[in-house]
């Protein structure tokens, strides 16, 4: 990479009113991802370095940010997974100086990275892939088990005063309802106010899980009650 293109994108989508709460945003999907979520729907972004085949990088995204000024409101880091590239922050404080807030999708891969970057960011998206467990987390990522790495991402985010929220995607092949009451009950106790459960959609490779089982987790009332009275702001995304 080079002082013009900083990042590698993987793809961008243009508009986008659902990746950052209450703006208009344009989503920079980054090349690369150390995990590999049995329900990724990036797959193509997870190959780290590997060169995309979008047409888009960093110095075409800035034309075209610089031409819709005031259609937008912010731009949308997000992945693969932020984190792991080097030049993140270079290609924040850019987008910052062309007048647009900055939002961020991450797992907490990297907290020593998220650590330089959080309070340049005004919004994050945390992925929450499974309880703090290393097992749980190893089979919810297909391979990391440093829970540490995850604890201490949530704890930078907690600190900053950056606004953030905390999600699950309810994968019925790797959690059950009781691993999100174990999710929200550390979340509450640490200090989470904002959680989100997002429905699966069963991934191409996946040809047995029902719609039925994708909604076992997040139609189940107490658990939702439980949800509702334990967080300021909860909510199923379908
Ligand atoms: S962290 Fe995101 S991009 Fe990476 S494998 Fe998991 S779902 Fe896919």
């Amino acid at each position: 990479m080079d002082s013009f293109n900083p990042i590698i994108i993987g793809d961008v989508e243009p508009f986008s009113i659902v990746d950052f709460p209450n703006k208009i945003a344009t989503v920079v999907f980054m090349q690369g991802c150390p995990w590999r979520c049995p329900f990724c729907y990036n797959f193509s972004l997870q190959k780290i370095g590997a060169k995309p085949e979008t047409e888009w990088t960093f110095e075409t995204l800035k034309c075209f940010l610089q031409k819709r000024k005031k259609m937008l409101d912010a731009v949308v880091f997000s992945g693969g997974e932020p984190l792991v590239q080097e030049g993140l922050e270079q290609a924040i404080d850019e987008v910052k100086n062309l007048g647009f807030e900055v939002g961020l999708h991450t797992g907490g891969f990297n907290p020593i990275m998220l650590e330089r970057i959080v309070k340049k960011v005004d919004w994050i998206g945390l992925d929450i892939k499974a309880p703090f467990l290393a097992e749980k987390y190893k089979i919810a990522t297909g391979c990391f088990d440093n829970i540490e790495n995850i604890i201490t991402s949530l704890e930078t985010l907690l600190a900053s005063g950056t606004n953030f929220e905390c999600r699950t995607t309810c994968d019925p092949r790797i959690l059950n309802i009781n691993d999100i009451y174990e999710i929200a009950m550390t979340l509450k106790k640490i200090g989470v106010r904002e959680y989100y459960l997002q429905k699966y959609r069963p991934v191409e490779s996946d040809t047995t899980t029902t719609d039925e089982m994708c909604e076992s987790i997040i139609s189940d009332k107490n658990l939702l009650d439980f949800l509702k009275n334990n967080f300021k702001v909860f909510e199923v995304r379908k």
